[in-house]
C-alpha cells in the first residue's frame, strides 16, 4: 500500500521497530502492577483540597516555572542550599529532557539492566545508542563492568535508579560513588521509590558537579497529577529548562501538589504502612513453597515461582488480579513477576489467589 510506503521511508527504523509502552487494561482488577499508592485521602482533606482547586483560574495559563510548588519542594525534600529545581510532566519527561539535551550522533546511554525501560526507549526516540551493563549477582552493581564500560563508551549519561525497578534493591553507595568519580558525564540517580528506602543521594549534589537526581510524587500517591523533580547544580538545569515546553506543569497539578505538601505527614504515614506490609508480603511470599523473592526498598516485590510466570501471570489475572509479568525480558529476569504493595486487603486477595494459580 501507497501509505505504509510512505510511513516507511519517513518514519525512522528504529521507530517503527519500537513497541508502544503497553498499558494494560484494569477496569474491575486488584491493581498491583503499576506501584501506585493504594491509598485515597481522608475525605476531610479531600473536600480541603477542592476548596483550593476552586480558586484556581484555570482560564490563565499557568505559572510557567512554577515557583511557589518549587520553592514548598525545595523545603519539602531538605534539598541542599545552592542546587536548583527543574519539573517535569512525571519523571518520565525529565529523562526525555535531559536526554534531547545530549542527544547527538553517536552519544550514549548508559545504565545496569535489568532497570527501568523508559532510559532506553526515550534514548531511541532521541537517536542515542544504549549500553546496558548487566547487574551482577543479587541484582547488585557489577562495579568492574561498569567501570570498564565507563571508560570504553564514554557515556553522556548514566541513570542508576535508586531503588532500582524492577529489582528492588538499593546499590551500594559506594559503588554509586565510585560511578559518579570516574563518569565522564551526567549521573542521574533516580529515586523515584525514596518515600520506601529513606536513602539518598540528595547530600551528594554539594560533593559532584556531574550529579543530578531524580524524584516523583507518582509512588506517594499522586500518580495522576504527573509531577516529576528533578535536582541539581543552576548551571544544568538553566540548559535543560530550555528545552522544557511552557506551561509543561498544569495549574491544577500545581495547586494539588503544593496542597499534598502542606500535607506531608500523610504520605510519608501512608509510605510507612506500605513500607511495613511489603516486608509482610515478602514473609508470606518467601514463607511459600517453591517462591523466590528478593529484597525490595521500594513499594513492589520481585519473585519467581516453580510454575512459569505466564502460566502464573494469566491464572492471576482469571482471579482479577493484575501484576506485572517480566518473564518477557528473559535474561536475569527470566520466570520474574512483579507486585506492587497494596492494602492488606487487596495483598491478601493476591496471596489468595497466588496460592491457587500455585
Ligand atoms: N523512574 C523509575 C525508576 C520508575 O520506576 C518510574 C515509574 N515506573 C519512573 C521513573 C517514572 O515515574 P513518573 O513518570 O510517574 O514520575
Amino acid at each position: 500500500m501507497k501509505d505504509k510506503d510512505v510511513i516507511n521511508r519517513l518514519i525512522r527504523p528504529e521507530i517503527r521497530a519500537l513497541r508502544a509502552y503497553h498499558v494494560p487494561e484494569a477496569g474491575g482488577f486488584i491493581k498491583l502492577d503499576a506501584m501506585e499508592n493504594p491509598y485515597a485521602w481522608p475525605e476531610s482533606l479531600k473536600q480541603e483540597w477542592l476548596k483550593r482547586l476552586h480558586d484556581v483560574a484555570i482560564n490563565r495559563y499557568p505559572d510557567p516555572s512554577a515557583s511557589v510548588l518549587r520553592a514548598k519542594l525545595k523545603e519539602a525534600l531538605a534539598v541542599p542550599a545552592g542546587v536548583e529545581l527543574m519539573l517535569g510532566n512525571g519523571s518520565d519527561e525529565l529523562i526525555q529532557l535531559i536526554l534531547m539535551g545530549v542527544a547527538r550522533p553517536g552519544a550514549v546511554v548508559l545504565a545496569p539492566q535489568p532497570t527501568f525501560v523508559m532510559y532506553e526507549m526515550i534514548a531511541t526516540f532521541v537517536g542515542m545508542k544504549f549500553v546496558g551493563v548487566p547487574l551482577g549477582r543479587g541484582f547488585a552493581l557489577d562495579l568492574g563492568a561498569m567501570r570498564a564500560a565507563l571508560r570504553a563508551h564514554q557515556p553522556a549519561v548514566v541513570f542508576l535508579a535508586y531503588p532500582n525497578n524492577p529489582t528492588g534493591n538499593l546499590f551500594d553507595a559506594a559503588a554509586i560513588e565510585t560511578i559518579l568519580q570516574e563518569a565522564p558525564g551526567l549521573v542521574v540517580v533516580d529515586e523515584a521509590y525514596h518515600a520506601f528506602a529513606g536513602q539518598s543521594f540528595m547530600d551528594g549534589l554539594g560533593r559532584h558537579a556531574n550529579l543530578l537526581v531524580m524524584r516523583t510524587l507518582s509512588k506517594q500517591g499522586l500518580a495522576g497529577l504527573r509531577l516529576g523533580i528533578l535536582a541539581g547544580d543552576p548551571a544544568w538545569l538553566a540548559e535543560f529548562d530550555k528545552l522544557r515546553l511552557p506551561y509543561n506543569i498544569n495549574s491544577l497539578t500545581q495547586a494539588s501538589a503544593g496542597f499534598a505538601l502542606e500535607h506531608k505527614a500523610v504520605l510519608d504515614e501512608q509510605a510507612a504502612r506500605l513500607r511495613a506490609d511489603r516486608e509482610e508480603l515478602h514473609r508470606a511470599l518467601a514463607g511459600m513453597p517453591g517462591v523466590q523473592v528478593w529484597p525490595s526498598a521500594a513499594n513492589f516485590l520481585l519473585f519467581r515461582t516453580g510454575t512459569p510466570a505466564d502460566r502464573v501471570f494469566a491464572a492471576l489475572r482469571e482471579q482479577r488480579v493484575l501484576i506485572k509479568n517480566l518473564a518477557g525480558a528473559g535474561g536475569a529476569l527470566a520466570g520474574c513477576l512483579r507486585v506492587t504493595v497494596g492494602t492488606p486487603e487487596e495483598n491478601a486477595a493476591f496471596l489468595a489467589a497466588l496460592r491457587n494459580a500455585l
